[in-house]
C-alpha cells in the first residue's frame, strides 16, 4: 500500500489552525493528501502558521461539499470516532486499521475520516465507512485534538506500511474492490429496489438499510460483483414493474 494513496478527510472543521496542524502531522508521516468536507474557515492564515513548512498540502488540500464527494475513488474508508457508539459497526483500533491497510493492493485508495471538534461523526456519516476506529484513551477524557487523533492513526499507518514493505507479506490481487461512490450508488439503487418490490416500507424503514450496508461492507464488494449485484437489482425492478 502507497502512503500516497491514503487521504485524511477532516468533516466541517470549526479551527483552520487545526486544518494546519493536521497538515504538519500529516507530512511528519509521509501522508500527502488532504480533503476538507464543507470547512469552516478556509483557506486561512491559521491553517498556513501552524502547517509550519507542511503548506504545500494546504494548497494542495481539495475542498467538497459532502462527504460522498470527498469519498470518490476510495476502496476502503475509515471513520475515527472519539466514542463507541450505540450503532453496532465494524471497529477497530488504529494498529489493527493500519494492518489492514498495509496489506491491500498498490492501487487502492483508502481514506481516513475525522469528525467536527464539537461534535462528532453522524451516523450517516459512520455508515459511509467500513469500519469505525477507536484510540484508546482515558475513558473519563477520551476526546483527542483531531490533529492529534490524526498524528495517532498516521504514525500506526506509517509504521506497518514499512514493516509490510520489508516483509513482503502484501499480495497483489487481481480483483479491484468497489469504491465509495460505487457503494453509493448500489445502495441507493437497493433501497429503491427493496421499495418497488414492496419488501421495504418508507414510512416504517426501521435499521434495514444500515443493517443492509453492515452486510455488503463486511464482504469487501469488488467490481464485477457489484455490477451482477446491480444487474440482479435491475432485474427485479423490471418484474417488478410487468407484474403491478
Ligand atoms: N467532541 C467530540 C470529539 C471531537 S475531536 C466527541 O466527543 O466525539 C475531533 C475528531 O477527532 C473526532 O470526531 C474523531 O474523528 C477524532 N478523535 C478524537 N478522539 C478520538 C479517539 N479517542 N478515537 C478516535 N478518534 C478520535
Amino acid at each position: 500500500m502507497k502512503l500516497s494513496n491514503i487521504r485524511i478527510v477532516l468533516v466541517q472543521t470549526t479551527h483552520p489552525g487545526n486544518i494546519g496542524a493536521v497538515v504538519r502531522a500529516m507530512k511528519n508521516m509521509g501522508l500527502e493528501q488532504l480533503h476538507l468536507v464543507d470547512p469552516k474557515h478556509f483557506p486561512h492564515a491559521d491553517a498556513s502558521a501552524r502547517a509550519s513548512g507542511a503548506d504545500d498540502l494546504l494548497a494542495a488540500a481539495v475542498v467538497c461539499e459532502t462527504l460522498e464527494d470527498a469519498l470518490a475513488g476510495c476502496s476502503l474508508v475509515f471513520g475515527a470516532s472519539a466514542r463507541l457508539r450505540t450503532i453496532a459497526w465494524p471497529q477497530l483500533d488504529p494498529r489493527q486499521c493500519a494492518r489492514v491497510i498495509s496489506t491491500l493492493d498498490e492501487s487502492a485508495e483508502v481514506a481516513l475520516v475525522f469528525g467536527r471538534e464539537h461534535a462528532w461523526l453522524t451516523n450517516e456519516e459512520l455508515e459511509q465507512c467500513h469500519y469505525l476506529v477507536h484510540i484508546p484513551a482515558n475513558p473519563d477524557f477520551s476526546s483527542l485534538n483531531l490533529a492529534a487523533a490524526v498524528q495517532v492513526m498516521a504514525y500506526e499507518v506509517r509504521v506497518a506500511c514499512s514493516d509490510n514493505a520489508t516483509s513482503q507479506e502484501s499480495e497483489p490481487s487481481n480483483t479491484q474492490l468497489a469504491t465509495a461512490d460505487e457503494l453509493a450508488g448500489f445502495y441507493r439503487h437497493l433501497e429503491q429496489t427493496i421499495i418497488d418490490i414492496g419488501f421495504l416500507d418508507p414510512d416504517n424503514p426501521r435499521q434495514l438499510m444500515r443493517r443492509l450496508r453492515r452486510l455488503f461492507n463486511r464482504s469487501r464488494l469488488d467490481k464485477m460483483e457489484l455490477n451482477i449485484l446491480r444487474g440482479i437489482l435491475a432485474a427485479a425492478q423490471k418484474a417488478a414493474r410487468r407484474r403491478y
